[in-house]
C-alpha cells in the first residue's frame, strides 16, 4: 500500500496551510496540514479566525452567515485519568501553551440569525501539523443545500443522501453507490408498505421478485418515470461485491432521478395535507364566528 501511495503523495512537496475559510468549509478530515516556520501566523489565523462564514445552516434550512462564539478556543486534555479543558480567548495566552504536547482544541461559530443554530469544528495540532478531525454539521451537509428540501422527508436518511452525492463528486462509486441503493430500498419499502394493504396482494410472489418486478407490482405507488425504467433499475438487486465502479458510478444518476422522484411526491403530498389542515382550521374559525 505504501509503495502505491507514493506517486500521488510526494512528501517533499509542500501543501500549503488554506486560508480559515477554506479550512473549515472545504478540506476533508484527517487531512493534515503541515506548519511551517512561516505558517504559524496563518495557523493562529484560523485558530482565532474573527471573521464570518458564509454557508448553509441546517437549522435556518437556507444560507446564513456564521460568526465565532466570542473568538474563544477551547483545548481538551487530560489530567491524570480526569478530562480538563480550557479557553483561550486571545492570541498571546494560546500561543505560550501552543508547544504542550497534548493539542486538541475546538473551535465553535453561531448563526447570526438564531445563536443556538451552531458549528462545531474540532482540530489536532501535533508535530507541526494541523488535521481537521471533527466538525458538525458535516462537509457533506453543508455543501449540498440542494438536497434540503428532501429533509422533511428523509429525516435521517438525509445525511446519507448528501454522502452519497460527496463520493459520487469524488468518483468513489461503489461507497456512493452503497447509501444511494439504502435510500432507494428504504422508498420502495415505504411503498410495500402501502401496497401490502390491498386485499388482492400476494407478498409470497412480492418476495420473491428481482427489483425490476417489485416495481412494475408496485406501480400504482411508484411515479411513472421509476416504473417505465424499471430494467435500469434491477442492478440494485445484485450483491455489493459483484458490482464495478463504473457501473455503479454510471447508474448512479439514473438511481438519483429515481429517488427524487419518490421523493418530489411526498413533498407534494406533504405540502397537499398542509394545504387541507390550514383550510380547515380557517373554515372552523369562520364558522365559530357566525355562530
Ligand atoms: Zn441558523
Amino acid at each position: 500500500m505504501e509503495e502505491q501511495n507514493m506517486d500521488s503523495t510526494k512528501p517533499t512537496e509542500k501543501k500549503t496551510l488554506p486560508e480559515p475559510k477554506d479550512f473549515f468549509l472545504k478540506t476533508s478530515l484527517y487531512e493534515p496540514f503541515e506548519i511551517y516556520e512561516e505558517d504559524t501566523e496563518k495557523l493562529f489565523n484560523i485558530v482565532f479566525y474573527k471573521g464570518i462564514i458564509d454557508t448553509y445552516c441546517i437549522s435556518c434550512e437556507k444560507k446564513s452567515t456564521f460568526k465565532s462564539v466570542d473568538n474563544y478556543v477551547t483545548r481538551h486534555f487530560m489530567v491524570g485519568s480526569q478530562p480538563a479543558v480550557e479557553t483561550y480567548n486571545n492570541v498571546d495566552s494560546f500561543k505560550s501553551d501552543y508547544f504542550l504536547e497534548t493539542k486538541v482544541f475546538s473551535k465553535e461559530f453561531i448563526c447570526t440569525r438564531k445563536e443556538k443554530h451552531k458549528m462545531v469544528f474540532h482540530f489536532f495540532i501535533d508535530d507541526n501539523k494541523i488535521t481537521k478531525i471533527g466538525q458538525y454539521p458535516s462537509l457533506a451537509t453543508l455543501t449540498n443545500p440542494d438536497t434540503k428540501k428532501y429533509r422533511r422527508v428523509l429525516k435521517e436518511k438525509h445525511d446519507e443522501l448528501n454522502k452519497a452525492i460527496g463520493l459520487f463528486a469524488h468518483g468513489v462509486g461503489i461507497g456512493s453507490f452503497v447509501y444511494l441503493r439504502r435510500i432507494f430500498e428504504d422508498l420502495i419499502e415505504g411503498a410495500h408498505a402501502k401496497a401490502k394493504n390491498e386485499s388482492m396482494w400476494d407478498e409470497t410472489l412480492y418476495k420473491k421478485q428481482r427489483m425490476n418486478g417489485k416495481i412494475a407490482t408496485l406501480k400504482d405507488y411508484l411515479p411513472d418515470f421509476l416504473v417505465e425504467k424499471k430494467e435500469t433499475y434491477s442492478i440494485l438487486s445484485k450483491g455489493i461485491h459483484e458490482l464495478s465502479e463504473d457501473e455503479c458510478l454510471n447508474i448512479f444518476p439514473v438511481v438519483k432521478v429515481g429517488i427524487e422522484l419518490i421523493l418530489d411526491e411526498k413533498l407534494e403530498e406533504l405540502e397537499k395535507q398542509r394545504k387541507i389542515n390550514e383550510a380547515r382550521v380557517a373554515i372552523s374559525k369562520t364558522h365559530q364566528k357566525t355562530k
